[in-house]
């Protein structure tokens, strides 16, 4: 039998081999000029990626916790606050609130689509309670509508954890412009990622992105003329220019994406033990992780594929309330069961916009050989 490939999860080299001449160029001008922290290239992403999302202002910061926390602190947000955050997330969501001082108050899934349940949403909401952050989880926005209601009712700050969501859309309208603010992440396997960590804000309050500028920037406005204590948070000149690059090439990947996604759907379509993920519209999901559920198995399954060299993730196996980190907020196991079924029935499939249909036609045709086990 011939040695097949390993079929990675998310494969950054070929994508680097379809972009190198730009990337190669790009980086040798940052060095040239060095640019490295702030300046033109850091600018022009951020116009760029403010353009894109729809908003009037982006910031560039060092990674996406930073983003959100940054954003948080910038409204306000600190100690004896709460904010809602769902309990299926990667910790970084509820980290940003941890770091303002605000204690995160965590929020079932829904059953379908795995996103916050507003319905539940409700009970969580105490005197305490300054902001939500839900996130559009694997690529797919929350109920933006009901959101902003449940905000406006409940008197809160409605700011988007987009980490995995960027170009993701309703009616025109894009992830990252919905709320009061937004987080970005370019963590490397993201939809837009970076060569390194880098995040990013956008808003269209322009007071509120000055804000998140100081503080990401030493609490300063001039070279030493610090306003408050802030930190060091920035979006660097290589990684910005490296980012403009992909941005360009953005909208093309998330339609690949969607391709392949709808191609998973199709084929995965009559395979026993296999729940496909829900999509509300193909058009607005861009499908930062492709996820199925299996009842019974998953372990089994992750296994069987391994050894016919696919990778596989599970998004997320342990939900926020019952990780160690959160041991002191005193959850109990039971205390989500739709978030804690998810988390023992999910498997996330290679995707990215540079898999391929025969390599996601043996993904399928694996999956297939172990359902009929
Ligand atoms: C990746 C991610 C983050 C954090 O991003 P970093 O850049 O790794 O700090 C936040 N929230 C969600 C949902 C993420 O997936």
């Amino acid at each position: 039998m011939k040695e097949e490939r390993t079929i990675p999860f998310v494969d950054l080299v070929r994508q680097f081999e379809t972009l190198r001449p730009e990337i190669e160029a790009a980086v040798t001008t940052v060095m040239k000029e060095a640019s490295f922290i702030g300046g033109p290239h850091l600018q022009r992403f951020e116009a760029a990626f403010a353009a894109h999302t729809g908003t009037k202002h982006a910031v560039g910061v060092g990674n996406g916790t930073d983003a959100l926390y940054l954003t948080l602190r910038a409204l306000g947000v600190g100690r004896g606050d709460e904010v809602l955050v769902p309990a299926n997330t990667f910790i970084a969501t509820a980290e940003a609130v941890g770091l303002t001082g605000a204690t995160p108050v965590f929020v079932e899934a829904r059953e379908d689509d795995a996103l916050i349940d507003l319905d539940k949403a409700g009970a969580r909401v105490s005197s305490r309670t300054k902001a939500m952050l839900p996130v559009h989880l694997y690529g797919q926005l929350v109920d933006v509508e009901g959101s902003k209601a449940f905000a406006e009712k409940h008197g809160l700050l409605f700011v988007e954890d987009a980490a995995q969501a960027h170009a993701a859309s309703k009616g025109g309208k894009r992830a990252g412009s919905f709320g009061r603010a937004a987080g970005f992440s370019f963590y490397p396997g993201k939809n837009l990622g970076a060569y390194g960590d880098a995040g990013a804000v956008t808003t269209d309050d322009a007071d509120l992105a000055a804000r998140v500028r100081k503080l990401a920037n030493h609490g300063r406005s001039e070279k030493y003329g610090h306003e408050l204590e802030g930190v060091n948070s920035r979006l660097d000149g290589l990684q910005a220019a490296i980012l403009d690059v992909k941005l360009k090439h953005l909208d093309a990947w998330t339609a690949r994406r969607q391709t392949l996604a709808e191609r998973y759907d199709q084929l995965l379509g009559d395979v026993r033990k296999v729940k496909k993920p829900v999509t509300h519209e193909r058009a607005g999901h861009v499908h930062h992780l492709y996820v199925i559920r299996v009842d019974q198995g998953r372990d089994g399954l992750r296994a069987y594929l391994k050894d016919r060299r696919i990778e596989t993730g599970v998004h997320y196996p342990i939900p926020l309330h019952l990780q160690r980190a959160y041991a002191h907020l005193g959850y109990a196991k039971g205390a989500f069961p739709v978030a804690e079924r998810w988390s023992e029935e999910i498997v996330s499939l290679p995707m990215s916009a540079d898999l391929s249909e025969a390599e996601q036609d043996r993904v399928v045709a694996a999956i297939r050989d172990w359902s009929k086990m």
